[in-house]
């Protein structure tokens, strides 16, 4: 029998996962159907509870849910404790399994699609929400030589700081604080690429071959990424390779065979000018 897994959201039309699943069972040879499911924003829960009672398998979870998903799960996995958010659920029985699978897709998509171990490296993330919460963890792993978040709202970022004291060595604190500072991987997690907005980075905070890395994706070339561009940068990357990384995390936790990414890839990638 054909096994049911969807996306959950909402809004939710704009989503990528119907396309890449599709994609990855496909070459993976998987009896699978992937679907979009918009739930009311008040409907979360219920939404869930009939999709397993029709037979699904699995979902991934994206905004405004991601939260109510780590709330629901009755197993949450260590990713998704530590981001106290959830964006991928499995289902057995009574049990609904939840994962956190953004972080490590974001680090595959640094280290292994873009080629940049982070090992030793200055990292700096821009913003403190569920993106940055998800990724801190996963960075923090590969054992860069520093990694700082700053945030328009400095007290979020000292929060990090604080929660995150004794797992990982991290540094809070507003942009004001990047003074004088140079990273060689800045991220940013905020949503200004969605809002089309800068941040207030100070030109220098680029290191010489500096990797400036976009969550959002399909954007094109983002405030964030043309304030690097202008700096010298010629190391750009939007979030395409995060969302498609996360994807086969979560294939490969659900089926037990894990895809390749780079053709799907390709074939989401917008030019970034
Ligand atoms: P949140 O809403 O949780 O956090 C938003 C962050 O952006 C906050 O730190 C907020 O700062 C900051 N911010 C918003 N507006 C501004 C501004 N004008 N200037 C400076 N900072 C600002 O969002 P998420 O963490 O969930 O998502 C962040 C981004 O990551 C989004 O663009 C999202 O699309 C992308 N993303 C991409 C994924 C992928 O697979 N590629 C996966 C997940 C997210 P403050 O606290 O001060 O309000």
């Amino acid at each position: 029998m054909t096994d049911l897994y969807a996306v959950i959201g909402h809004p939710i039309g704009h989503s990528k996962s119907p396309l890449i699943h599709s994609a990855f069972a496909q070459s993976c040879g998987q009896d699978m159907a992937y679907t979009a499911l918009e739930a009311p924003p008040t409907g979360f829960a219920d939404a869930v509870r009939a999709f397993v009672a029709s037979g699904g398998k699995g979902l991934n979870v994206t905004l405004p849910f991601k939260v109510q998903a780590f709330e629901l799960a009755t197993d949450p996995m260590e990713s998704a404790r530590l981001a106290g958010a959830a964006n991928a659920l499995k289902f057995e029985g009574e049990r609904i399994w939840a994962q956190n699978f953004d972080g490590i897709g974001l680090v595959n998509d640094i280290q292994r699609n873009l080629g940049i171990p982070l090992q030793g490296l200055r990292v700096l993330i821009c913003g403190a929400g569920g993106a940055t919460r998800g990724a801190l963890m996963p960075i923090a792993d590969q054992q860069p030589d520093c990694l700082m978040v700053a945030n328009r709202s400095a007290d979020k970022a000292v929060g990090l700081q604080r929660e995150f004291a004794g797992r990982a060595t991290l540094q809070g604190g507003g942009y004001g604080e990047l003074a004088g500072e140079r990273f060689d991987v800045v991220i940013n997690a905020t949503s200004t690429g969605l809002s089309n907005e800068a941040l207030p980075l100070p030109e220098d905070v680029f290191a010489p071959g500096a990797l400036a890395y976009d969550m959002v994706y399909g954007k094109g070339l983002t405030p964030f990424l043309a304030q690097a561009k202008s700096a010298g940068v010629t190391r750009l990357a939007d979030g395409v390779g995060m969302l498609v990384e996360q994807a086969a995390e979560a294939f490969t936790w659900w089926r037990g065979i894990r895809p390749d990414t780079r053709a799907v890839i390709d074939q989401l990638t917008v030019p970034l000018r």
